[in-house]
């Protein structure tokens, strides 16, 4: 079982998307939703008064968002509900693949009060970045017409919109773009209690049936991530089908658990070939490249999936240096404490 990818295939694992449509399904994150209610309420009522006035101005859209967090964590689903808040359009855009001329084109498609979702803003290229400072601040698009001597700039004018941009790694973004996004919300690791909350609901979505200790069993080792979550429920789901008609107990969920090698902290037999890896293969040291190529992963993966789990879970510790597991970690995977390099050596 995978349950890693970057990007949300929760849709495909149920036929139909679990996602909550508005900021009070959203669970969990009360900072980040007490901070999105107020912009938009902000929003919403110097439409009212601009109405009345019958003034025309950008102040009638919410300024550009970044949402920042660990994949899985609701960034995508945020964005939406802010959407659906309003009642406008919802237009998506994934970073590496954004090229300029889709990119004018949506622009230009866009309506008032639109929002435009990037995934993964920090992968844009710089080129992209820089032609979208002036939509950004003015709502205006740069157009070059023709090449060479003749060639011209035409200014296309775009309706306000609200950009959302989405990143794992805020550090990536440059600062001129990350300025240019009025609003920073980030967004924490899930509260087993907040996962179990939403495993609840989705059972009941699903017509599972679903005993109390499974779903709080489910939600320990759901990595703190609501994506993880789904998954881990779609796959409990079909041993519960084959083994005991569809219904969920603690010691069915334990039972999946286990066929599924998932541990009591939802780590796999990826997570341990890491520190086995880590430890055995690079004696307790290594940089990311020599862990990609030791476990066939993408370096993206490793970084921005696994790694923020273990060093949230006090398993690992960046240094300038290379990768470092913690006293935690030794213990853990099963190593005698002995075996640690000592301060020295790192
Ligand atoms: P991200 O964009 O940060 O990678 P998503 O928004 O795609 O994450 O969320 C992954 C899945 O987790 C969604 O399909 C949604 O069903 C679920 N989810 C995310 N956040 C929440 C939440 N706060 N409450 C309930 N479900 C959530």
């Amino acid at each position: 079982m995978d349950n890693y990818d970057i990007h949300d295939n929760t849709e495909d694992e149920f036929g139909y998307s679990l996602r909550p449509e508005t900021l009070d399904e959203f669970i969990g994150q009360e900072k980040a939703k007490e901070q999105i209610r107020l912009h938009i309420e902000a929003v919403k009522s110097r439409r009212k008064e601009n109405k009345k006035s019958g003034t025309k101005s950008r102040d009638n859209v919410l300024e550009h968002v970044l949402l920042v967090s660990p994949p899985g964590l609701g960034k995508t689903t945020l964005a939406k509900i802010i959407a659906n808040e309003f009642g406008t359009n919802f237009k998506q855009a994934i970073g590496p693949v954004m090229e300029q001329l889709e990119l004018a084109r949506t622009l230009t498609l866009l309506e008032e009060g639109d929002i435009f979702f990037i995934d993964e803003i920090h992968t844009t290229k710089a080129t992209t970045q820089e032609s979208l400072y002036p939509v950004l601040e003015d709502f205006v698009l740069d157009l070059p017409i023709g090449q060479g001597p003749g060639s011209d700039i035409v200014q296309v004018p775009i309706n306000p919109f609200t950009l959302v941009g989405a990143t794992t790694r805020e550090g990536l973004l440059t600062g001129p773009f990350r300025d240019r996004l009025g609003i920073h919300i980030h967004l924490d690791y899930y509260t087993p209690e907040d996962i179990k909350q939403a495993i609840h609901i989705n059972s009941a979505k699903l017509g599972i049936k679903t005993e109390e200790k499974a779903e709080y069993e489910l939600a320990l080792r759901a990595r703190g991530t609501m994506r993880v979550a789904n998954k881990l429920l779609a796959n409990v789901r079909d041993f519960a089908q084959v083994h005991s008609n569809g219904i969920l107990t603690h010691e069915v969920a334990l039972e999946a658990l286990e066929f599924f090698g998932i541990d009591e902290k939802g780590l796999n037999k990826q997570d341990y070939a890491y520190f086995h890896a880590l430890i055995d293969t690079f004696s307790g040291r290594a940089g990311l490249k020599a862990l990609s190529v030791a476990l066939s992963e993408d370096e993206r993966t490793i970084s921005e999936v696994y790694e923020p789990y273990y060093i949230k879970e006090g398993f690992l510790k960046p240094t300038p240096s290379g990768r470092v597991p913690t006293e935690r970690a030794y213990e853990y995977f099963g190593y005698p404490t002995s075996e640690q390099p000592s301060l020295f050596d790192i």
